[in-house]
């Protein structure tokens, strides 16, 4: 299997350090506000990884964490902590904001079909393990103590900022000047916070705990690196992460986990998820422009047409989120599902010829390679639509399409798709011709009808589509 690493910035091949196992983390939510369908893609994203290394047989620990404390708005320690913008927005205490957050991005990525990772780690309950990291880099003089928080001092570890973007500590310098009124005491503006002390504008912080350095709590960065080396050992196979941690998040945790052990690399694989975008826009919870796994439910489209959506892209390419692209992602799942579905009625199992034998064998090839070369998606679906279209049996053709689901996650074997009465296909239709009429009201109430008799009507490129209500799978 090859995969592109970030740190190289090349396609590598896949080699773990000690085979069959791979450890793999991937860098949680923070869980202020609700999670949105640009999680979904890249969620989506580490699910294929991880059920593709399954089926190329490896045994893969997936640990994902849940960050529920110490991220500032800005991710090189600038403004308010995040949790407590998401208590003030939504009435809760932060506790109560990090429980119900964290809960529905579960259930939005539950209903995306993506597995739930071996272990689910949140910060707040592994203080020890970051406490632990701020004292031994302390001994090791990679970070200093002042009157307001703990740093690590990035003039100590020469190999900083050098991952990934190869961006200088110079322009790391610009990038965070700012910050340099807030942190009061830091030697370097690049310098950043592994531990804020309950002091100066954080004095009323309501999360808190005690520490060697008086009531406080961790920085972002540390706690995946405290909590990756916990569950995965000091090096380990996989990190991932949206595109953004590129610059700040990631090399952040590469010093501080690296100047803590020693060890060079701390993780060998580094992949990085492209964003989804709207208007060309990274659909953010801090822009407002998120479109949530509920409003998807509500037009009527179901969560797996979204996660069909993605698979078309590769997770490199950004990709561009429209209501018309989903909409003509569920009906082409609609059809690979029918299709599907269709094949069930045919048990019978043919006396093989070698030629056909050697179709079945190539599509799998063909299949496993698309993914085995850095996880092309858009190219394995391509090889389901020609499977499809293949002349070989219809029984070994839902055998191979219920394999590839294994890896896909489309639920494509399962009978969705409900029976439409003909009276609402009839207002649907009658809608339909108002429309081209240019007669919309008449048309919009047409479509009230349709709602309040519990289907939705939905227009894509392809034509309309009708739903049941909420009944979307
Ligand atoms: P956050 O809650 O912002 O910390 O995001 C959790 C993860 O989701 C990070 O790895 C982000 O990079 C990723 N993410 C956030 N927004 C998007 C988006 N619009 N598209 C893809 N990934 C995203
Ligand atoms: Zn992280």
């Amino acid at each position: 299997m090859r995969l592109y690493n970030s740190l190289s910035k090349e396609i590598e091949e896949f080699v773990p350090l000690n085979p069959p196992k791979v450890g793999m983390y991937a860098c949680g939510m923070t869980v202020y506000d609700y999670a949105h369908i640009g999680h979904g893609r890249k969620y989506v994203g580490d699910d294929i990884l991880r059920r593709t290394l399954v089926v190329f047989g490896y045994n893969v620990t997936h640990i994902q964490n849940v960050t529920d404390v110490g991220h500032l708005v800005s991710d090189a320690d600038e403004g308010e902590d995040k949790l407590e913008k998401g208590a003030k927005k939504h009435g809760k205490t932060v506790w109560e904001v990090a429980k119900y957050f964290e809960n529905h991005f579960f259930v939005t990525m539950d209903s995306l079909n993506v597995l739930r990772p071996s272990v689910i780690c949140r910060a707040t309950e592994h203080i020890a393990q970051q406490i632990e990291l701020v004292l031994k880099l302390i001994e090791k003089k990679y970070a200093y103590v002042t009157p307001e928080a703990v740093y690590f001092d990035v003039e100590k570890f020469p190999e900083y900022g050098k991952a990934f973007a190869g961006q200088t500590l110079t322009e790391k310098k610009t990038a965070v000047r700012s910050e340099v009124q807030t942190g009061i005491h830091k030697k370097n503006p690049a310098d950043f916070a592994l531990w804020f002390k309950r002091v100066g504008r954080f004095e009323n912080h309501v999360m808190y705990w005690e520490s060697p350095w008086g009531e406080g709590f961790p920085g972002w960065h540390v706690e995946c690196s405290a909590m990756s080396m916990k569950y995965l050992g000091e090096q380990f196979d996989i990190h991932t992460g949206g595109e953004d941690h590129l610059t700040v998040h990631h090399p952040n945790e590469i010093a501080q986990s690296e100047a803590a052990t020693g060890k060079h690399p701390f993780v060998k694989y580094w992949v990085h998820h492209a964003f989804l975008k709207v208007d060309n826009k990274k659909m953010s919870k801090s822009l407002g422009n998120f479109v949530t796994i509920e409003d998807v439910i509500e037009k009527g489209h179901s969560p797996l047409a979204l996660r069909y959506l993605f698979l078309t892209a590769h997770y490199r390419d950004p990709l561009n989120f429209t209501w018309d692209s989903l909409g003509a992602a569920q009906v082409a799942l609609d059809k690979l599902k029918n299709a599907t579905n269709s094949l069930k009625g045919d048990p019978v199992r043919q006396n093989l010829s070698s030629e056909k034998l050697t179709k079945i064998d190539g599509f799998r090839t063909e299949f496993r390679d698309s993914l085995a070369n850095d996880l092309s998606t858009p190219k394995a679906l391509a090889v389901v639509w020609k499977v499809f279209k293949s002349n070989i049996p219809n029984a070994d053709k839902f055998d191979l399409i219920e394999e590839f689901d294994e890896v896909l996650g489309l639920n494509l074997t399962e009978r969705t798709v409900i029976n439409i009465p003909a009276e609402i296909s009839e207002l649907a239709q009658k809608r339909e011709t108002l429309r081209k009429e240019s007669k919309y009201n008449e048309a919009d109430a047409l479509r009230a009808q349709i709602e309040e008799k519990g289907y939705s009507v939905i227009d894509t490129a392809n034509g309309i589509r009708i739903s049941a209500r909420n009944k979307a799978t």
